[in-house]
């Protein structure tokens, strides 16, 4: 068995820096860690070699400071590293760097085939998810993303069985041998380096590769085989100034304080009265079109994802943004509809804003599967050519995007915040936060077509609904071949059996260290009934034990949107904060005047959380009880 991991050397989210010319991050003196997913994938490899024998070789693409990522990859157990850099591999977009690492474990696979290819679900910097799908698509071989378990590798039957995580629920599936496999923080936890390993990792010579050594085409690496570059790099806006009380003496005060501030803002109202998130859309009234020729440009498309027929909320929204979109294009708005027995959800799409939908339905579609699916956008696109194609930045949507955009080698833009159209030349303008939340990246794909986006749910509004409003069906045909079918679907169970949905929540009440012990974890479960919330924490009550990964907010965590947030002893660590940037209102309780969650929070109490948590409990049960 021979397992390859792709190790990410990412820079510390607290200490970014950009050169204001080439706008590329300034490497140089930052300090630089292990992409935490990246850790799992190690630690994984090395439990598959101790289980079933065989070999683990780490693989890292970047500067030479990236062999430290290697170093501690080989102190924790893998047996070879390879390192390939090249002057002509800086500036890849994902695109790039997914053909850069293709050929070097190509290269790898010469002397020594892989049977699986390791990874984390995401690089803690980008954040897109989408160089791994890249791998899979260009090996023709399958993928399961956001990995929870590994059940099963089955060398003679040359399959791997695992667990892993939609937005919706947990899915077992099998796949085909060799496979890539995308590692989430459940799937284990990383060991720490023993002397021995250190020690080894010392001795052990490192491979270092370049473009030759990859036989690597000059053309599709770095920043000139990227389709995306960088238009703008800006710092994202400032909270405004919050508003503190001091309850170390009066907690009753301080709850009532709380109270009728939080009723005077309106934070326990309905997600109608929600105020808009920066960088959202403009209404399709205030859109101008270009002042191009008409039908220069191709329609702007959805993908309307579903699992076996029930829509998922954020295809409604994206065709509320689309219809801004192709209205400044001067052009359709269409949803595509990848199913079996799916064309009721066309009907819904004509309700949504579309004006078109392409429904392309077989029995083979039945279950969300990658490549089958990322075949059927791929040619579907090259069948009709569209300006733009949109998807939810889902798991499954980041992973159909991943793959669709390396068939199609286009410029994929992740998780987006804000879409918009320069009007002058009709380019499409992706804004996204970068590095942890630090920044606000505009990216444009000014030489490939359809530019993709990714938005993540509830970041747009949808259209009001408009029962009735009827459009055009084109039924497409796609060719399949028997290699397209790569994974089998053993078992789904739906989220409402397995978990909560923190993304979905309007208040979440999230606990940290400072509660001290696993049972006074209660006080949080207790104000959130009283709420109505979903309970949230910080990765360090996770890790003592007191509540699953589940609830984790942060960067290795979710990034949550609900209206409003409570962070209960919890200090307001930089990859907390990351996974709270966007909430609406957030509450902070902490016994330390100083804790940098004050900074970000729109109402803080300082004091005893014992006291104040009660005494909040208390006076909301009153106002409810009240006649
Ligand atoms: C690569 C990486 C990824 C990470 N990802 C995440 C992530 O996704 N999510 C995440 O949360 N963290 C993440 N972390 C960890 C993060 O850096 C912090 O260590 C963590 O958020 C701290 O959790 P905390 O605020 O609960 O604990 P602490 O920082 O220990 O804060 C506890 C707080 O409780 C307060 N307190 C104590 N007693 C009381 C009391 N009686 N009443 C009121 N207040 C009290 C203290 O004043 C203190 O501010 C990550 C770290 C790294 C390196």
């Amino acid at each position: 068995m021979h397992t390859v991991v792709c190790v990410k050397h990412v820079p510390d989210a607290t200490d970014i820096r950009f050169d204001p010319i080439t706008l590329n991050l300034i490497r140089e003196g930052v300090p630089s860690i292990v992409n935490p997913f990246c850790l799992n994938a190690i630690e994984e490899g090395i439990r598959l070699k101790e289980k079933i024998g065989g070999t683990v070789t780490a693989v890292a693409m970047g500067p030479l400071q990236a062999q430290e990522a290697l170093r501690e990859a080989l102190a924790m157990g893998a047996d070879n590293a390879v390192m390939v850099s090249d002057r002509a591999m800086a500036g890849a977009d994902t695109l790039a760097t997914s053909y850069t690492l293709w050929r070097t474990l190509a290269t790898v696979a010469e002397t020594n085939p892989f049977d699986l290819v390791l990874t984390g679900k995401v690089a803690i910097d980008g954040e897109t998810g989408q160089v791994p799908p890249g791998l899979a698509v260009r090996f023709n071989i399958p993928i399961i993303s956001n990995v929870t378990k590994i059940v099963d590798v089955d060398l003679n039957r040359k399959t791997v069985t695992a667990k892993h995580r939609f937005d919706d629920g947990i899915e077992t599936v099998r796949a085909s041998l060799p496979a890539v496999l995308t590692m989430t923080e459940e799937v284990n936890k990383p060991r720490k380096f023993t002397i021995d390993g250190m020690l080894k990792a010392k001795r052990t010579k490192l491979d270092i590769w370049d473009k030759t050594s990859i036989r690597a085409d000059p053309n599709f690496l770095g920043l000139g085989g990227s389709p995306t570059i960088v238009k703008k790099v800006f710092s994202p806006p400032g909270r405004k100034q919050g508003e503190g009380f001091d309850g170390t003496t009066d907690p009753r005060a301080a709850a009532k304080w709380l109270i009728e501030k939080l009723n005077s803002v309106h934070a326990f109202g309905s997600a109608s009265d929600k105020p808009k998130p920066e960088g959202s859309q403009k209404s399709s009234t205030e859109a101008t079109t270009t002042n191009n020729e008409s039908n220069r440009f191709g329609e702007v498309w959805v993908w309307i994802e579903h699992l076996h027929g029930n829509p998922a909320s954020v295809s409604w929204e994206l065709l509320g943004e689309g219809k801004h979109l192709a209205d400044v294009y001067g052009t359709k708005l269409a949803g595509v509809v990848i199913g079996n027995n799916a064309s009721h959800l066309a009907k819904e799409a004509f309700v949504h804003g579309a004006d078109k939908v392409y429904l392309i339905e077989r029995p083979e579609f039945e279950d969300y599967r990658t490549q089958p699916y990322a075949r059927a956008m791929e040619q579907t696109v090259k069948k009709f050519k569209p300006e733009a194609l949109l998807l939810g930045g889902t798991i499954r949507g980041r992973d159909l995007a991943g793959s669709a955009a390396t068939f199609l080698e286009t410029g994929l833009i992740a998780d987006c915040t804000g879409l918009d159209v320069d009007i002058q030349t009709g380019t499409f303008l992706g804004t996204r936060p970068d590095y942890g939340g630090n920044l606000m990246s505009t990216i444009i794909c000014p030489k490939t077509r359809p530019t993709m986006a990714s938005v993540r749910p509830r970041v747009m509004k949808s259209l009001p609904p408009s029962e009735g409003r009827d459009g055009e069906i084109i039924k497409v045909d796609v060719n399949l071949n028997p290699s397209d079918m790569n994974t089998e679907v053993l078992e789904f169970v739906p989220i409402e059996k397995v978990g909560v949905r923190l993304e979905d929540a309007q208040i979440i009440v999230s606990g940290g260290r400072g509660l001290g012990q696993a049972k006074y974890f209660s006080l949080i479960e207790d104000l959130a009934k009283v709420l109505h919330a979903q309970v949230g924490a910080s990765r360090a009550a996770v890790r003592a034990g007191w509540i699953g990964y589940e609830h984790q907010v942060g960067q290795t965590g979710l990034t949550v949107r609900p209206r409003l947030y409570f962070a209960i002893g919890i200090s307001g660590a930089i990859q907390h904060i990351v996974g709270i940037m966007n909430v609406d209102y957030i509450v902070a309780i902490n016994s330390d005047p100083d804790a940098p969650i004050f900074k970000m929070a729109d109402f803080g109490i300082t004091g005893d959380l014992f006291k104040i948590v009660p005494a909040i409990i208390d006076e909301l049960k009153k106002s409810t009880e009240a006649p």
